[in-house]
């Protein structure tokens, strides 16, 4: 099972990648978690990445591709299959990572599009933002992160659409039913 996950910042995509891949046993890959977590710890890559993410701004595909590489490389992916949450992100980073599946002798098999209106994803974020803090969560960089994903990150449904994988879920509803919804459609895939 190789899935990806669309939808703006706040559909979700984080709390359903979580329960989906721990349900289905396969690898869960958010590279903003993973980028979260080299800004913490202060890496080169971090260091890199930090101004990008303050802004709201995508991270140069460069740096993000060399992760998603290392992680394939790495052999840490589990056997039954991985889930991207925020990866790809532009159409360039759809095409680099078709090339890199490909030396893989893999492919992508699902996509799916959590849906969510923008005033609601902004409620949603400011929430958050009480809650955990994320410095990326303010109103001003929410709508920041919200016009990329427009703009930059939507095109990429298009080009899945043409290859048949993507699946559209509303995603206003409570955490099970949208894992149900989603699982509902992982399960009749495979
Ligand atoms: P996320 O947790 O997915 O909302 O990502 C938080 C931030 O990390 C984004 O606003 C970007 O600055 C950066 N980021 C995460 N994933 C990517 C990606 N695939 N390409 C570029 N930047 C990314």
């Amino acid at each position: 099972m190789r899935v990806v996950f669309v939808g703006p910042p706040g559909a979700g995509k984080g709390t359903q990648a979580k329960i989906i891949s721990n349900k289905f046993d396969i690898s869960h890959i958010s590279t903003g978690e993973i980028l979260r977590k080299h800004l913490k710890e202060s890496t080169e890559l971090g260091k890199k990445a930090k101004s990008y993410m303050e802004k709201g701004e995508l991270v140069p595909d460069s740096i993000i591709m060399d992760m998603i590489r290392a992680l394939f490389q790495s052999g840490k992916i589990k056997k039954n299959g991985f889930l991207f949450d925020g990866f790809p992100r532009n159409i360039r980073q759809k095409k680099l990572l078709d090339h890199l599946l490909n030396e893989f002798n893999l492919s992508i098999n699902k996509v799916l599009v959590l849906e969510v209106p923008d005033d609601i994803v902004i409620e949603r974020l400011l929430k958050r933002a009480e809650k955990e803090g994320r410095t990326d969560d303010t109103r001003k960089i929410i709508k920041k992160r919200l016009q990329i994903y427009h703009k930059i990150t939507k095109p990429i449904i298009n080009s899945y659409k043409e290859e048949e994988l993507v699946n559209f879920i509303d995603g206003i509803g409570t955490i099970e039913e949208i894992t149900e919804k989603i699982s509902d459609i992982l399960i009749n895939y495979k």
